[in-house]
C-alpha cells in the first residue's frame, strides 16, 4: 500500500489545478446564474488532453488511469462543480464505457472526437419511468435488415443539448428482462431522434440536463455495442467507475467548501476573537476535514480496484454514497461558519450546497448505494 501519488500523477494535479483556478472557478457562479453550459472550458480541456485522460494513445487520448483521472476530477470540481458533472457525463460515461465496449471500428470512428473535444458525448439510460430500477429500460429497438428502429424516450440526460454522440440503453427483447437490454451509439441528427427542452434545476446548472426522444429513430446495426441483449454487463461494469469518479467530484466539491469555511473562520471575530477560535466551530472544521479524508481514501481505493480491472460494486458504493453525503454536509456546514454571509449568493457556499445536493440522486441514489452494499455484504 503506498499513499503517495506518482511525480506524474503530482504534475497533472498541478496542471489541472492551476488551468480549473484560473479558467474555471472565476465563471462558476456566472454560469450557474445564467444556466450556460462553459462550451469554451470545454474547448481549452480538449486542448489540454482532459478530456481524452482516460483514453489510450491511438484513440486520440492520453491513456491515464483512473486514478489519475480522479486525480484532475477534483481539481475541476473544486473549482465548479456543474462543470464537473458535465466532464464526468462525456469523459466517463460516454468515452470510457465506449472505450470498455466497443469494437475496434467503433473505437476508432468516436473516441478521437470525444477525446480532443470535437464532439461531446452522453449517456443515456434514466427514463419517465425507469429511474433506480434500471433494468426495467422500456425504450424498444427493433431491428428491421441493416438498422434499428428505436421508439421511447429518455429524461434527465446530462449534457443532451450541447453533446453530439450519445450512448443509449434500449430493450431487444421483451421476453428476457434484465438480459434483453442493448446499448446503442446515436448520433445527434440520426432520422427520428429529437432534443427536449432543458430542464430548470436547483444546482448544477452549468450542466446542461434535458430529455431526448426517439420516434422511429433509425440507427444502424454496426452502431450496436457487444452485440444484441448484452448490456447488462456493461451496465453493471460502467457503473462501478462512474460511482467511483463521482466519488472524487463530492471530493473536490467538499475541499473546496472546507476551504472557504476554514479561511473564514481565521478572518471573521465575533466577541473580540476570531470565531475559529470556538470550539463548537473547530468541531466543524474536525469533522468536515475528517469526512474529506475519509471520502478520499474510499474514492482512491475503489479507483485502485478499478484499475486493476477487478469488479469492486460495495467499493465503488462507498466511494460513491460516503463522499456525496460528506460533500452535502461539508457545503451546509460552510454555510453554517459563513452565517448570514454564508446564505447570501456572493460567497458561493449556497451554490456549492446546490450542485453538492445532485451527488446523492444521480448515478444511483443513495438508497440504492446502500442497497448494493448490503446485498454485497450479505454475498461476501
Ligand atoms: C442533474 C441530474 C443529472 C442526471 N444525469 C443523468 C444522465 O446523464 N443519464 C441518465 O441516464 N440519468 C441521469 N440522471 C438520472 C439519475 O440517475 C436518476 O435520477 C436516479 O437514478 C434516480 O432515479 P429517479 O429520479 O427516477 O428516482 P426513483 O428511482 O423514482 O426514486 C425515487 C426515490 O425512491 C427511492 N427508491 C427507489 N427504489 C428504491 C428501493 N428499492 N429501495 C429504497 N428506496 C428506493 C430512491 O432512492 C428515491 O429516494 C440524472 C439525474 C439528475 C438529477
Amino acid at each position: 500500500m503506498d499513499f503517495h501519488l506518482t511525480d506524474e500523477q503530482l504534475d497533472i494535479q498541478q496542471m489541472v489545478r492551476k488551468f480549473a483556478r484560473n479558467e474555471i472557478a472565476p465563471i462558476a457562479a456566472e454560469i450557474d446564474e445564467n444556466s450556460r453550459f462553459p462550451v469554451e472550458t470545454f474547448e481549452k480541456m480538449g486542448e489540454l488532453g482532459l478530456l481524452g485522460l482516460l483514453i489510450p494513445e491511438q484513440y486520440g487520448g492520453v491513456g491515464q488511469s483512473v486514478l489519475t483521472f480522479c486525480i484532475a476530477m477534483e481539481e475541476v470540481a473544486y473549482a465548479c462543480a456543474s462543470t464537473s458533472l458535465s466532464y464526468l457525463a462525456h469523459s466517463v460515461l460516454c468515452a470510457h464505457n465506449l472505450l470498455c465496449n466497443g469494437s475496434d471500428e467503433q473505437k476508432k470512428r468516436y473516441l478521437p472526437d470525444l477525446a480532443s473535444g470535437k464532439k461531446l458525448g452522453a449517456i443515456a439510460m434514466t427514463e419517465p419511468d425507469v429511474g433506480s430500477d434500471v433494468l426495467a429500460i422500456e425504450t424498444f429497438a427493433e431491428r428491421r435488415g441493416d438498422e434499428y428502429i428505436v421508439n421511447g424516450s429518455k429524461t434527465f440526460i446530462t449534457n443532451a443539448p450541447v453533446a453530439d454522440t450519445f450512448l443509449v440503453y434500449v430493450r431487444t427483447d421483451r421476453a428476457l428482462g434484465p438480459k434483453g437490454l442493448s446499448q446503442l451509439i446515436v448520433e445527434r441528427g440520426f432520422p427520428g431522434f429529437s432534443i427536449g427542452e432543458a430542464f430548470h434545476k436547483m444546482g448544477m446548472r452549468g450542466s446542461p440536463t434535458a430529455p431526448i426522444f426517439f420516434q422511429d429513430c433509425r440507427v444502424p446495426v454496426e452502431n450496436l455495442v457487444r452485440g444484441e441483449n448484452k448490456a447488462l454487463s456493461i451496465i453493471l461494469g460502467g457503473l462501478d467507475v462512474e460511482r467511483t469518479v463521482g466519488g472524487s467530484m463530492a471530493v473536490g466539491a467538499a475541499r473546496a467548501a472546507f476551504d472557504r469555511a476554514v479561511a473564514y473562520s481565521k478572518e471573521r471575530r465575533q466577541f473580540g476573537q476570531p470565531i475559529a477560535l470556538f470550539e463548537m466551530i473547530l468541531e466543524k472544521l474536525a469533522n468536515m476535514s475528517m469526512d474529506i479524508e475519509a471520502a478520499q481514501l474510499l474514492t482512491y481505493k475503489a479507483c485502485a480496484l478499478c484499475d486493476e480491472g477487478v469488479r469492486c460494486s460495495a467499493e465503488a458504493s462507498h466511494a460513491k454514497l460516503f463522499a456525496s453525503e460528506a460533500s452535502v454536509r461539508a457545503c451546509s456546514e460552510a454555510i453554517q461558519i459563513l452565517g448570514g454571509y454564508g446564505y447570501m449568493r456572493e460567497y458561493e457556499v449556497e451554490r456549492m450546497l446546490r450542485d453538492a445536493r445532485m451527488g446523492t440522486i444521480g448515478g444511483g441514489t443513495s438508497e440504492i448505494q446502500r442497497l448494493i452494499i448490503a446485498r454485497e455484504v450479505l454475498k461476501r
